[in-house]
């Protein structure tokens, strides 16, 4: 197996599908062995492709306000990974952001999980992320949030922390109300206890 070290450098270097994307190749990915915490989420958008930084946004601001930690924990790749399912920006259509690359994952995501020995908690934001870590959930992302205690607590379905996502937030009040505070309180544990 390659190293951490030399695996993120492969990564940093790749051009794999670079003729898709119209932004050109820029891995944005968070990454230590020693992460205890994967955000498996969907692809950078645009904005994240020019700074570079994941989830340096207001979804960035929601998502530290439901896990209950500040931008420096968030930061830490020692205790978060960030690692999309796409790891660049892969354009927009009609609809949105177009859908993370396939060769991304199918090229470099189980390398990287193979190094994360230390992994305790893993949030899924997204139907790729869910589909890839939990494959045997065949239902819809808002039926897996509501089945979360299923997988619960090393896997965590999540809805996406976007601002656009406030109805969704409204019309399913439980998220915020029961499992936010659980998902507090083990985000706390684990980052507080080796
Ligand atoms: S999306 Fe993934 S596979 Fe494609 S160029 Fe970027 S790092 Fe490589």
């Amino acid at each position: 197996m390659q190293t951490a070290q030399q695996l993120i450098s492969d990564i940093r270097d790749c051009t794999l599908c670079r003729d898709t994307l119209p932004l050109g190749p820029r891995p944005v990915i968070q990454f230590s062995p020693e992460a205890r915490i994967l955000i498996a989420g969907q692809a950078p958008g645009r904005k994240v492709h020019q700074t570079g930084v994941a989830f340096d946004d207001a979804s960035g601001d929601q998502l530290r306000n439901w896990l209950g930690i500040n931008r420096e924990q968030f930061y830490d790749a020692t205790k978060v990974a960030i690692l999309p399912m796409g790891f660049c920006y892969p354009g927009s259509g009609n609809n949105g952001d177009l859908p993370p690359r396939p060769e991304c994952a199918e090229t470099w995501r189980e390398q990287l999980l193979a190094h994360l020995n230390k992994l305790d908690l893993i949030l899924i934001i997204g139907q790729y992320a869910l589909k890839y870590h939990l494959p045997q959930y065949k239902g819809s992302v808002t039926n897996a949030v509501k089945d979360w205690h299923t997988s619960w607590p090393r896997v965590l379905p999540m809805p996406h922390p976007s601002p656009r996502n406030r109805r969704w937030l409204k019309q399913h009040p439980w998220f915020e109300q029961q499992v936010l505070p659980v998902l507090r309180q083990r985000v706390s544990f684990i980052l507080h206890h080796d």
